[in-house]
């Protein structure tokens, strides 16, 4: 039996602020998806999506009473995600929802629920998954350029503080593990494929008290194999932005859009060492590698298309793909971002799967 497609599916946003507008900017060109309305609460936003050619509904229940909407970005603070996109999908909306998806676990299931009780498909913007630096790294992990790996670290630094928004007020679902862990922590899951053991975490409370403005999370999985997140936001000199440990060699990526600078061992055993003496002291077991026992390399970016996020959104809405961006895995990440909540409030490390 043939399926009949709809010719176009329409779009329509709601919460039409930073990254409501962008989404027009990557929905754009995709076939067969077009934005043609949004929603928000402030009048000068309204004003700005008429601008960018966009109908503005006066209130949510017009914008889901609108048959002719198919799908609904849901781009507002955390805290509605949840409601809006369950009205959405009763109301006979897929819908695309930001992350973080929602508060909690309890609220994602929720959610999922709707999604099944109504037909209608979830998607959650993860796209941090197709960030070429994470990318790069994946390929150096599952290539096995470095031997066993044993620690892989991945920061994000900036010196800005929390921004000076909703981000700040926890009633939002403000603070930096909803903001920034649901990315980092999203890649983490998708290199190392094996369950999470224990988690341990601290939080910094360094430009506010209300909410987290950074964090630092130490994973341990089933082999034992540490994986160590960090999001600052006081950090004026930046640390790489990837660390990887192998067996057999280290790779790098300094920031965004850098190559991987990956150094392994030749085989080759190192004796007569020079050691390194400094004002204090002198020491063998940290100086140098000399240069014909190590070989250095550099691993290009890799490159990826975030279209593939809308083109999987179609795909997924015509019965002809599966959802790029699972809601096992969202829920996953959740649940390991109440785990560190859970391990920074009581200073302990929990277990997790
Ligand atoms: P923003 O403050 O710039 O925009 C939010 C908009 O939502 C505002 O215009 C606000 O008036 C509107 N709004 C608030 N409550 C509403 C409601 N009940 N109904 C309709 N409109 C409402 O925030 P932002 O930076 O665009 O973040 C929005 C969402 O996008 C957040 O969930 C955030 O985590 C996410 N985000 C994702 C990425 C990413 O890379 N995936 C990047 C930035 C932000």
């Amino acid at each position: 039996m043939s399926v009949e497609l709809k010719q176009v599916y329409k779009a329509a946003v709601v919460g039409f602020g930073g990254m409501g507008s962008f989404h027009l900017q990557l929905a754009k060109d995709i076939d067969r998806l077009e934005y043609v309305g949004s929603y928000d609460i402030k009048e000068d936003r309204q004003e700005a999506a008429r601008q960018a050619g966009l109908k503005t509904y006066d209130s949510l229940d017009e914008l889901l009473k609108d048959d002719s909407i198919d799908i609904i970005l849901i781009a507002t603070p955390n805290d509605v995600h949840k409601d809006i996109a369950v009205r959405g999908m009763e109301a006979g909306k897929h819908i695309i929802c930001e992350k973080p998806v929602t508060m909690n676990s309890a609220e994602l299931q929720e959610m999922i629920d709707a999604s099944e009780r109504t037909g209608k498909h979830l998607f959650v913007h993860q796209n941090r998954r197709w960030d070429e630096d994470f990318l790069t790294m994946k390929k150096i992990y599952d290539q096995d350029m470095l031997g066993e790996i044993f620690a892989i670290e991945s920061r994000v630094h900036g010196s800005r503080g929390i921004p000076g928004d909703w981000r700040q007020e926890k009633q939002y679902g403000g603070g930096m593990v909803l903001d920034w862990g649901v990315h980092i922590l999203d890649q983490a899951l998708l290199m190392v494929k094996e369950k999470v053991k224990k988690v341990y975490a601290v939080l910094t409370f360094v430009t506010n008290q209300l909410v987290d403005d950074g964090f630092k999370a130490e994973l341990t999985f089933e082999s034992g194999k540490k994986f160590w997140l960090e999001v600052g936001t006081s950090n004026f000199i930046s640390l790489p932005r990837w660390y990887m440990l192998g067996s057999n060699g280290t790779a790098m990526i300094e920031n965004w859009g850098m190559d991987a600078k990956v150094v392994v061992a030749k085989g080759k055993s190192e004796k007569d060492i020079v050691p390194v003496v400094t004002a204090a002291g002198l020491t063998k077991t940290m100086a140098p590698r000399r240069e014909d026992t190590i070989h250095e390399t550099v691993v290009p970016i890799e490159k990826s298309n975030i279209k593939e996020f809308y083109q999987n959104v179609v795909a997924t809405v015509d019965g002809t793909e599966e959802k790029v961006v699972k809601l096992d895995e969202v829920m996953r990440v959740m649940k390991l971002m109440e785990a560190i909540f859970e391990s920074a409030e009581k200073g302990q490390v929990v277990d997790f799967e």
